[in-house]
């Protein structure tokens, strides 16, 4: 489905120029337009969803062999030295576009941007991180 406001929406559907690096049924894959690195890339499903609450786990399955495809391919072509996979999602997490995407980011040795995923430890007590834990507790 589309969402006419979505400037994904309108690259997907050919109406905003994108540089297309892989398309099948279900994703179209294009180069960021403000790269961090050479080959920053977006996978993109083409169903509009805005975030990882809201995609379909099958589709979301799906992106995710997607991103190890396309890592060992672009590894492969532009021998970077590192690779991040980064998904945000609302607006205080980085999120811009609020159509699901995948950042895939080469890094190298001695560019910039190395540094852009970095963040300082913050404190928590030991009880605070048990509490914590429990409430995670997930099965
Ligand atoms: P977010 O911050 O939402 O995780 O990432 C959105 C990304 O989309 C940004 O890295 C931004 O550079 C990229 N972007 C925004 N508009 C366009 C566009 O029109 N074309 C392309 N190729 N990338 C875009
Ligand atoms: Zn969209």
């Amino acid at each position: 489905m589309r969402n006419d406001d979505c400037i994904f929406c309108k690259i997907i559907a050919g109406e905003i120029p994108s540089r297309t690096i892989y398309e099948d049924n279900d994703f179209k894959v294009i180069l960021d337009a403000s790269p961090a690195s050479k080959g920053h890339a977006l996978i993109l499903p083409k169903d509009h969803c805005a975030n990882i609450y809201e995609i379909n786990e099958e589709l979301l399955a799906k992106a995710a062999k997607l991103a190890k495809k396309l890592t060992i391919h672009m590894t492969e072509q532009l021998h970077c030295d590192g690779f991040n996979i980064v998904q945000n999602n609302g607006e205080l997490a980085g999120q811009t576009v609020f159509h699901f995407h995948i950042h895939l980011i080469p890094r190298y040795h001695g560019m910039k941007n190395n540094d852009i995923l970095c963040w300082t430890h913050e404190d928590f007590s030991a009880e605070a991180q048990d509490q914590i834990c429990q409430k995670l507790r997930y099965s």
